[in-house]
């Protein structure tokens, strides 16, 4: 088996544009306009040395791992707890970063409270925080039905961020993947998944009132969207419109991930679930530089191949 599948294709994606990200985490896209990201830097932001991910690299390295032996809901909440207390799966051991939710989240899980109760709930809960980790569950689910596949993203988005509206993303997201999975092109991809979204959320009250809050997607309407009015905040929303735009509309692995730096802001998690995207519709090598710069980058293979080798 090649060391560069679709599985360690997607880790790295996400790994990469987290990193390429982290630098410039919080600075504006005025700014970054006037001085674009183009390559892999150093410090800035968080003063960490060039190739270094955050935490949600971490959190998605987290999922993968225990989805690598099985699915076990508690199993992954554990392993949160671990990053956060113990540093695990960090690139320095060090957490540097973390958000609100899923710093209120864990010290619940640390507790003993169960993973099924420990997300916040209120509409402000939605952060990117869970959608940010989410991707390795595509490889999980690829062959479920959507009844379950919704149940278990809903699950797992819900360690962290509990509210329906952080959920459709999580669910959004992965359903695009998985139609990548079967050999989709992305905007068969994009527009299959849509459809099957729509579908599944017909006639279920709650969650047709949160399709409402991503007509953007829903509609397929993302790609046509003017820059200014794609947002890069750290609202959940606000991510993964950003994240499907970029991957839509840029034709490398390298182009997307960088258009989702470059929109500032919440930089590190927007291309960090742009770089999933675009990492698993990879078929070039990464850009050799970029793999040389990234902390761990063969513990992060090593743990592809072995997600990878559990289901396909
Ligand atoms: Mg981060």
């Amino acid at each position: 088996m090649s060391d560069y599948n679709m599985v360690t294709n997607t880790l790295l994606g996400v790994a990469l544009g987290d990193a390429l990200g982290v630098p410039v985490e919080f600075v504006s896209r005025i700014y970054l306009r006037a001085n674009p990201i183009q390559d892999m830097t150093g410090f800035g932001t968080h003063n960490q040395p060039k190739g270094t991910w955050s935490d949600d690299s971490s959190l998605t390295f987290c999922l993968a791992e225990s989805l690598s032996k099985n699915y076990d809901l508690e199993d992954i909440a554990q392993r949160f707890a671990k990053w956060f207390q113990e540093a695990y799966w960090t690139p320095h051991n060090e957490v540097f970063d973390v958000g609100g939710a899923t710093s209120k989240a864990i010290h619940k899980i640390i507790q003993g409270v169960s993973p099924l109760n420990t997300g916040g709930t209120l509409e402000r809960d939605n952060g990117n925080g869970a959608l940010m980790r989410i991707i390795p569950l595509a490889f999980y689910l690829k062959d479920f039905e959507i009844a379950d596949r919704f149940k278990i993203v809903q699950q797992v988005t819900s360690i962290t961020h509990a509210h329906l509206r952080s959920v459709l993303c999580s669910f959004i997201y992965i359903e695009i993947c998985i139609q990548l999975l079967s050999g989709e092109n992305k905007k068969e991809a994009y527009y299959e998944a849509v459809y099957e979204v729509n579908d599944f959320c017909k006639g279920k009250k709650e969650l047709e009132q949160e399709c409402n809050h991503l007509k953007r997607v829903l509609n397929y309407l993302i790609q046509d969207i003017p820059e200014e009015k794609i947002y890069s905040s750290g609202y959940v929303v606000h991510s993964l419109e950003a994240a499907i735009w970029c991957w839509l509309k840029e034709a490398s692995f390298s182009e997307a991930v960088l258009k989702a730096v470059n929109l500032g802001d919440d930089s590190d998690t927007t291309a960090a679930i742009t770089g999933g995207l675009a990492g698993l519709t990879n078929k070039e090598p990464f850009p050799s530089n970029w793999l040389k710069d990234l902390v761990k980058k063969d513990e992060i293979i090593h743990l592809g191949n072995q997600l990878y080798k559990t289901y396909f």
